[in-house]
């Protein structure tokens, strides 16, 4: 994989809801290979947005067998790429595109009769979509439930993809909608999807023991609570994967140094598709901050540790990380590193970006 931007054009966007849409993206044959993606994975995108140089992270919701790469955007209010994204952009334009990336993936086992179990709220349905798709294709003998987030029906992603596929799959495909601004008659499934409602269906409907793998996607506070309430129910750690869409009032916008934090300058060895170079840090930066600050062209989104677009691994000296919502206590006892974060400990660290 490379962490090269490719220019790729859009091919269509489609309305989804009131404020969300798909984005189809044309990959090139040559770039095939570059954009093969695994289901749950996002790609960053970058554009110029009213002068800024732009880059956020999307959800692939397709799947490998669509052949099309598609993202789904929700408009937040006030937010620089998603109004972009929402009002502005359009078929035939162009945008800067890293290949895919993340970890909130699995690998199809086809023999396995598992239950999978997913945690969606909001545009947090997307890779969900995906996995979802790919699993009841992959593994014949596994089942699905899906709890869904939102206000209404009418603000709900992929509403009608989700009712065609639960007829195409009764059996092994079950969608429990829970509405916070739209009362039914079922007192179990309205409000938020929050700490109370996921505590209701672990009680009820879903033991934790019927849970072989749990999956949670959409803002910081919901994934927090959710996986708090698997965890005390009882389903094990390596059983829960998430993806954190970040934490709304709280996006991490690109910082400054922050010198009282910092011992000393450093040097950085920084590898990255397959060529070293130097960079020279100045306290209080970061290894990402100091290689920017050189002209170096790094792959980084969020900047705010929730991405991981920036995830690399350290292979001399070491480094410590003011936030990290990405990476699990493994990656961090093997060496990675968010580089956004990344504060070296020692004066001179190797920081190699293609060991993924
Ligand atoms: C791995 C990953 C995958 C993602 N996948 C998707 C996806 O498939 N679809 C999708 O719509 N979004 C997704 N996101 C969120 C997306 O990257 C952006 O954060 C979001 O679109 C807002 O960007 P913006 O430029 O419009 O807002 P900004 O200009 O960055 O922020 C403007 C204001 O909105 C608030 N805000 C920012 N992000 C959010 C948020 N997610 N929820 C609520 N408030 C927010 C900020 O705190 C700020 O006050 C993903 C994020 C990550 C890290």
């Amino acid at each position: 994989m490379t962490h090269r931007f490719h220019a790729l054009r859009v091919a269509e966007v489609q309305p989804l809801t009131d404020d969300a849409v798909s984005v189809a993206l044309t990959v090139p044959p040559p770039l095939r290979s570059a954009f093969a993606f695994e289901p749950g994975q996002h790609l960053t995108l970058r554009a110029m947005v009213q002068g800024e140089d732009v880059r956020r992270s999307y959800s692939v919701c397709s799947i490998p067998e669509d052949d099309e790469l598609r993202v789904a955007i929700r408009h937040v209010p006030g937010g620089r790429f998603s109004t972009f994204a929402n009002q502005q952009l359009e078929a035939g334009q162009v945008l800067a595109v890293l290949p895919p990336a993340g970890r909130f993936t699995v690998p199809p086992e086809p023999a396995a009769a598992r239950h999978h179990v997913a945690f969606a709220a909001g545009s947090g349905i997307t890779p969900v979509l995906s996995l979802l798709r790919s699993l009841l294709v992959h593994e014949p003998h596994s089942r699905f439930t899906l709890l869904y987030g939102n206000r209404t029906m009418a603000s709900t992603m992929f509403r009608d993809a989700l009712a065609d596929l639960k007829d195409q799959h009764m059996a092994r495909l079950a969608i429990h909608h829970v509405l916070s601004r739209q009362q039914r008659s079922t007192a179990l499934l309205d409000g938020r999807l929050d700490a109370a409602c996921v505590q209701r269906v672990l009680r009820t409907v879903l033991p934790a023991r019927q849970i072989d793998m749990a999956w949670i996607c959409g803002p910081d506070s919901m994934i927090d609570t959710t996986l708090a309430e698997l965890l005390s129910a009882g389903v094990p750690e390596a059983a829960i994967r998430f993806e954190r869409f970040g934490a709304p009032g709280a996006l991490p916008t690109p910082r400054s140094p922050a010198p009282e934090r910092s011992a000393a300058a450093f040097t950085a060895d920084i590898t990255l598709d397959g060529v070293r170079s130097t960079v020279h840090g100045r306290p209080g930066e970061t290894v990402l901050d100091a290689a920017l600050r050189a002209g170096q062209e790094l792959p980084f989104a969020c900047r705010g540790g929730v991405c991981a677009t920036c995830r690399a691994r350290v292979v001399k000296g070491s480094v410590s990380m003011a936030v990290n919502h990405a990476l699990a206590p493994w990656e961090v006892e093997a060496g990675y590193a968010l580089s956004c974060q990344a504060q070296p400990e020692t004066s001179h660290v190797e920081v190699d970006f293609d060991q993924t």
